[in-house]
């Protein structure tokens, strides 16, 4: 095997492809692919974490499918689930405030905004 097949055999692994797939894609036999699996701590009992991409044992129970431990699984579900929040800055009491979406929430409060309304309205 070349340093090359050696180094998809990792990527291919670690994308979860089994034994027979990656033989197939790189034209080695299944029986050295196996092997090198073995060796290299990349057998099929082994998953990567969709988190931090580490190698653990597949069977192991009271853990997330996917994920090496409840923590990582939380921490990915966070990263995937959690909204773009934009800082910004109310005009009216120019303090910073984080808004979900960038173009509805103008003012950090409805009090604010009430009070921008009464501002334009004395001024018109
Ligand atoms: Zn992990
Ligand atoms: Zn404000």
């Amino acid at each position: 095997m070349t340093e090359n097949q050696k180094n998809k055999i990792f990527e291919l692994r670690r994308q979860g492809l089994g034994y027979g797939e990656i033989s197939s894609q790189l034209s080695i036999s299944k029986n050295t692919v196996k092997l090198f699996c073995k060796r290299n701590n990349l057998g099929e009992n082994v998953l990567f974490c969709k988190g931090c991409g580490e190698a653990f044992e597949k069977n192991t129970i009271g853990r997330p499918a996917h994920f090496c431990s409840v923590k990582c699984y939380k921490k990915w579900w966070v990263n995937t689930h959690q909204r773009t929040v934009y800082e910004k800055e109310c005009p009216v009491c120019y303090q910073l405030f984080r808004a979900v979406s960038k173009k509805s929430q103008i003012y950090c409060s409805t009090g604010c905004y009430h009070l921008s309304r009464r501002a334009g309205m004395k001024h018109e």
